[in-house]
């Protein structure tokens, strides 16, 4: 189905990141594969091209485009030419805005040139071994001493966890209250940060994912980001947008696996005639392609709607929850017409396959989506 969001001026844009994703991306997917990480100059190739950080005003190195659909483009044409990942949106949209929506201007001009050109690299650090969905269960906690808080605790599964210079930490600052959290700009080189072992995962094979450990980290009041009170509040807020960020993710994955498949089906023969011919793969993919038209054009219409500033946390988690099941389904049935091939780490649909699992786990669960859903539509389970 025909796209109607985009102009001229996005089309154009498409075409440079694709060279960008052509050129700089995919020919060092394979050996960042093999490292665990992707290359650091992979940041600050994208900065130089002007793709990190584009909502941020020029005075801070960005281009000030808020416009999602610039994002969106990015994001599709990683998953497409480059690697699902490079985590190059968690880096601009998805953590970048705490500093620009929450910062002190003297915070907006310290941090935001760096991250700008990619050399200083932005991650989220919320979960906890023993908080992950129930983020106000967690356990790491700030305390005012003078001038300074005192940061404790260990956060994991941390996306950049390795070549990450700049993360935003969530701590308890209020002992007794749930929802009583904080934001930190904890930075590399802070005397009691340290990082553990970049995490051996299912897929995502070069995206660095870590354990962080804060031994009563000393952080100036300078690095306190927005009110130190309400940070739950703040999570909230932004989550609405890594919830997009997810599902225009998971969509193009699943896009991608879909085209593969048809150029698959297309060229392989069984009892004397393409697969492409049996009836159950024409079905597989007509079922594939209208579920794909479905959730593409919704998504596309929650991307005008964020961009009027109009998108609720009730239709991003719709959006997640959405896509990233249907991105579930579309791999399993893309493996399944590829046949043992599918299975085949040389074939890139068996990778897709493993990438595309954490879509329904990780930016809030499957079953968390179908909570704030259920709570909007006045469903509560007290
Ligand atoms: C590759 C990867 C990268 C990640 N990157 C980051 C990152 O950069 N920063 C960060 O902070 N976190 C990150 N995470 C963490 C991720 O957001 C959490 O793993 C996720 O939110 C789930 O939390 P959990 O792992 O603690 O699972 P749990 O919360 O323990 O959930 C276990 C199961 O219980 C279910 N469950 C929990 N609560 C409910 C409920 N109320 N109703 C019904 N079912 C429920 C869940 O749906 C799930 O099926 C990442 C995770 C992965 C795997």
């Amino acid at each position: 189905m025909k796209r109607i969001i985009f102009d001229m001026e996005h089309d154009m844009f498409r075409d440079s990141v694709r060279k960008f994703m052509q050129k700089e991306v995919a020919p060092h997917v394979d050996d960042w594969r093999e490292a665990g990480i992707v290359d650091r100059d992979a940041f600050r190739k994208a900065g130089e091209q002007g793709l990190l950080m584009m909502w941020a005003d020029e005075k801070y190195g960005g281009l000030g485009i808020e416009d999602f659909r610039y994002e969106q483009i990015l994001i599709e044409e990683n998953v497409r030419h480059g690697d699902a990942s490079f985590f190059l949106s968690l880096h601009s949209r998805l953590v970048g805005p705490y500093i620009g929506k929450l910062g002190t201007e003297e915070q907006k001009q310290y941090f935001l040139p760096g991250c700008a050109s990619g050399e200083r690299i932005l991650g989220i650090a919320m979960t906890e071994s023993g908080a992950g969905s129930d983020l106000a269960g967690m356990k790491t906690h700030a305390r005012l001493e003078g001038d300074h808080w005192v940061l404790t605790g260990s956060k994991t599964f941390i996306s950049n966890g390795i070549n990450g210079d700049l993360f935003v930490v969530a701590a308890r600052t209020v002992p007794d209250k749930r929802h009583g959290l904080g934001l930190f700009l904890i930075e590399g080189d802070m005397v009691g940060f340290e990082r553990g072992r970049n995490l051996k995962k299912m897929g995502l094979k070069a995206q660095d994912t870590a354990e962080l450990f804060f031994d009563k980290v000393k952080v100036p009041a300078v690095n306190v980001l927005g009110d130190p009170h309400k940070g739950f509040y703040n999570l909230m807020h932004f989550l609405v947008e890594e919830r997009l960020i997810n599902a225009v993710g998971s969509i193009s994955h699943a896009q991608v696996a879909f085209d593969l498949t048809m150029d698959y089906i297309g060229e392989r023969k069984a009892f004397g005639q393409s697969i492409a011919a049996f009836q159950n793969t024409r079905f597989k993919m007509a079922e594939m392609r209208a579920q794909l038209d479905v959730a593409q054009t919704f998504l596309d219409q929650c991307v005008v709607q964020h961009n009027k500033g109009a998108l609720t946390a009730e239709t991003a988690a719709e959006a997640k929850l959405i896509t990233s099941e249907l991105e579930g389904q579309v791999m399993d049935e893309c493996v399944q017409l590829h046949g043992g091939s599918g299975y085949m780490d040389e074939y890139r649909i068996s990778r897709m396959y493993t990438d595309a699992r954490v879509s329904r786990i990780y930016a809030g669960t499957s079953e968390i989506m179908k909570e704030i859903i259920a709570r909007g539509i006045g469903l509560d389970s007290r």
